[in-house]
């Protein structure tokens, strides 16, 4: 019986939200734009190594950038979504 064909599908890994960016993901950037979102809100954006300074910034200027956490450490978050 050959099994190679039935190997577990592996689960999506989350992906960096940098434009043309496919490295997987190891930063969350939770963020919050008050004319949009109510205080409590928090928008994520992911990011690899070499991307979280950059969006980091980006958000960071015009004030959005609220926390920025490991990935593992947000999914242990209960209130992540
Ligand atoms: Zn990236």
């Amino acid at each position: 019986m050959n099994l190679a064909n039935l190997s577990e599908p592996s689960p999506a890994t989350p992906q960096c939200s940098a434009k043309g960016c496919r490295a997987d993901a190891v930063w969350v950037l939770a963020w919050n734009n008050p004319k949009l979102h109510t205080p409590d809100r928090r928008k994520t954006w992911l990011a690899c190594e070499e991307h979280r300074e950059h969006l980091s910034q980006f958000l960071g200027v015009r004030g959005f950038l609220k926390d920025v956490v490991r990935l593992a450490e947000w999914e242990t978050r209960p209130e992540a979504d």
